[in-house]
């Protein structure tokens, strides 16, 4: 069993993605996907006349304010446009995707947090009417049944509250979760660099390996939003999970390459 992350930067090829997973599946392979969407959320937040509002939280990571409006946007791009064009290329491959969004089947459940304590202008702020959390536990029977029934699961990063209120959790979390509750072989996070850099504007200073002991020395190197990748990692390594592969998402054979350990390989 593979999860894979796919993120929504700009430059990541859906077509390649699909097409190789597509391959995979056909040779027996099971998979679980998990999507993200934050460039066409941005995007759409823009058009909307509501831009996103990122905020950095007193520990020092990077997350969208989420207000029920904002919210309404993340459901619209991520369980709309992004998971649905996502099924709709498996299904012109022959796979028979099944979109679902983390509330459906409350196939991803947590705690929210509805105040955020963040760090603006220098400042210690608490801002409140957040819809955020983090998932804590997976719907696996329903996970299985759509599985071993020749289903492929593309999940989108929304989360039931155990209140039954929809939140928004980060997708690279969420996928280590599954991960590590599918007690899946590997977990490959694909996104728009060739994995872990040294040094973010240059993709010549990949880090090739990581020793599954020492991922969190290598949060230094993680600037905004791949500090969650690496929490992401720490996590799903701790829970039992082999090995974790970071690859590009824009160039054609995306997994396969991952799986051929091009990118940064944690294990
Ligand atoms: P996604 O939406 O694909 O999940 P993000 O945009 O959240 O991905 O994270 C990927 C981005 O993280 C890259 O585009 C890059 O700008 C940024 N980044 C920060 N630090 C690093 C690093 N050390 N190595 C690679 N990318 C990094």
């Amino acid at each position: 069993m593979l999860v894979i992350k796919v993120g929504g930067g700009e430059g990541i090829n859906y077509d390649y993605i699909c097409e190789d997973i597509a391959g995979i599946i056909k040779r027996g392979v099971k998979i679980v996907l998990v999507h993200g969407g934050s460039h066409e959320a941005n995007v759409l937040s823009e058009k909307l006349g509501k831009p996103p509002r990122f905020v950095t939280s007193v520990s020092g990571y990077e997350s969208r304010y989420t207000d029920r409006e904002t919210l309404e946007i993340f459901a619209m791009v991520y369980s709309g446009k992004v998971n649905k064009f996502i099924v709709e290329k498996f299904q012109k491959l022959g796979i028979n995707a099944v979109g679902l969004s983390g509330i459906d089947g409350r196939l991803l459940e947590g705690q929210k947090k509805s105040t955020l304590k963040i760090i603006e202008g220098g400042k210690k702020k608490v801002l409140r009417g957040d819809n955020t959390g983090k998932v804590e536990k997976v719907n696996i029977d329903l996970l299985m049944l759509l599985i071993n029934n020749g289903y492929l699961p593309v999940i989108s990063p929304l989360c039931s509250s155990y209140e039954g209120e929809a939140i928004n959790v980060d997708g690279d979390r969420a996928a280590a979760l599954l991960a590590v509750k599918l007690n899946a072989d590997k977990l490959i996070i694909l996104s728009n660099v060739p994995g872990l850099l040294k040094n973010v504007e240059d993709e010549s200073s990949l880090i090739k390996h990581i020793d599954r002991s020492k991922v969190s020395e290598f949060m230094e190197f993680a600037k905004r939003r791949m500090k969650k990748k690496i929490m992401g990692t720490a996590e799903a390594v701790e829970g039992g999970v082999k090995e974790v592969i970071f690859a590009d998402a824009r160039i054609k054979n995306p997994v396969t390459n991952a799986l051929n350990a091009k990118g940064t390989v944690i294990n």
